[in-house]
């Protein structure tokens, strides 16, 4: 039996679940650096990009949660354009840096349409919470309480341990609830099994990735069309 592993940090505490991508748009390797630093930490993919050509390129092919873009970049695209570019294209949020107070109108404003702006010099810790605060506004559980989360026709109430659908409370096991409310959570990633296990089973527990297998198929039998779960062919499970 295999021993599902996960990133480790250097003290051996498990890194968090796989929180998605973002993508720092930032000429300043220093800056760059320390902020991927923390966003790692938290649990994000970080993509790294010290121009706004191929920032763009990578906001656009690696479907980030959230990007986070310098005003002030070197070559054909600066931070206002990249933004705007971005803001025309779809609607993945924007933080921007900027270097000056009187960037912060034009950031924001109409035109631009950032998300959000931090002005350096910043504290990482700053703008990691204002990177969290802007994901949970646009998660699709806008609106209600933290944990309870929607997705497809499934409710789930983690204060409660209650999965709910147009049909009353369904009952879970305890794994099956652990599983669900770990897929609600993630909505729309692909989920590899050994991530799954590491976060519903934990990183210590010995056994078989088809254990997840298992408890999907419970999940499906319970929660019916309700539940958007799909199987990501060669990865793993994504919800919603
Ligand atoms: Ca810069």
């Amino acid at each position: 039996m295999e021993r599902p592993r996960g990133p480790r940090t250097p003290d051996g505490a498990v890194a968090p679940a796989d929180a998605g991508t973002v993508v720092v748009i930032e000429d300043d390797a220093h800056i760059a650096d320390l902020v991927a630093l923390y966003l790692r930490r938290d649990g994000f993919r970080v993509v790294q990009v010290g121009d706004g050509v191929r920032g763009l390129e990578h906001a656009r092919h690696q479907q980030p949660r959230l990007v986070i873009v310098d005003v002030g970049l070197p070559g054909a695209l600066d931070g206002f354009e990249v933004c705007r570019r971005l803001r025309r294209e779809g609607t993945v949020p924007v933080i921007m840096l900027t270097a000056r107070d009187d960037e912060v109108d034009r950031v924001l404003g109409l035109e631009l349409g950032a998300d959000d702006y931090v002005t350096k010099p910043f504290s990482p810790r700053e703008l990691t919470a204002r990177v969290h605060a802007i994901l949970r506004r646009s998660a699709p559980s806008d609106g209600a309480p933290p944990d309870v989360s929607r997705v497809g026709g499934v409710t789930v109430d983690r204060a409660r341990r209650e999965a709910r659908t147009a049909d009353g409370v369904v009952p879970l096991a305890t794994r099956e609830f652990d599983l669900l409310a770990y897929l609600a959570a993630n909505q729309g990633l692909a989920l590899s099994r050994s991530q799954i296990i590491e976060a519903v089973w934990g990183a210590d527990w010995y056994g078989d990735e088809r254990t997840v297998d298992v408890h999907v198929r419970q999940l499906r039998k319970k929660l019916g069309s309700a539940l958007p779960l799909d199987t990501v062919w060669g990865v793993g499970y994504r919800l919603g």
